[in-house]
């Protein structure tokens, strides 16, 4: 028997590994999704290999009309939705046990499709990461929003986070105001 690569949540092109599908004849083959939202069944070889990298929307892209905003304004949004899936359901991440670890699952509308996500979530704003605002909520619509390190969920939740690294985040004492600096009662 022949040992299979755990391909899951790993990214090649525009897909991303959802998960194993079956063996036919000695080849293993594997759910992905397209950045675009379409769905595939392929062999995880066509994949290492880099010949398939996508469903056929980036020939039909560079091809067509190129003043469509695909492409670069959609990037940003595309890596904050295959990081979210990673974090959730690859358990080699190494942020798996603070998402999928702690039971943060994503909602099946956005789990197979970039599209529904991109649809409900619009454009990252700069500087902003995906913050879910309740802290024990899923990935789902409703419960997130692009927030930045400030406004977000994720600096509120780092007073529980393990030793090693709130040991790393650990702030500088409070430095009392000067005294005619004191805010008023
Ligand atoms: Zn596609």
């Amino acid at each position: 028997m022949t040992k299979r690569d755990d391909l899951q949540g790993r990214i090649f092109g525009r897909f991303i590994v959802v998960d194993f599908s079956h063996v036919h004849q000695r080849n293993a083959y594997w759910h992905v999704a397209c950045s675009c939202g379409n769905k595939r069944i392929v062999t995880g070889n066509s994949l290492k290999r880099g010949l398939t990298k996508s469903c056929g929307c980036y020939g039909r892209e560079a091809t067509g009309n190129r003043r469509r905003s695909h492409g670069m304004s959609r990037s940003r949004e595309y890596g904050a939705w295959c990081k979210m899936i990673s974090r959730c359901t690859n358990p080699k991440d190494r942020r798996f046990n603070e998402w999928g670890g702690r039971g943060i699952t994503i909602c099946e509308r956005w789990l197979h499709s970039f599209a529904n996500f991109y649809a409900d979530m619009g454009d990252k704003p700069p500087r902003t990461l995906l913050d879910r605002i309740d802290n024990d909520g899923n990935y789902e619509p409703g419960n997130c929003q692009w927030a930045t390190p400030s406004e977000s969920n994720f600096n509120r939740r780092k007073f529980t986070f393990p030793a090693r690294y709130s040991e790393k985040k650990k702030l500088p004492p409070q430095t009392p105001l000067p005294s005619h600096q004191q805010p008023r009662e």
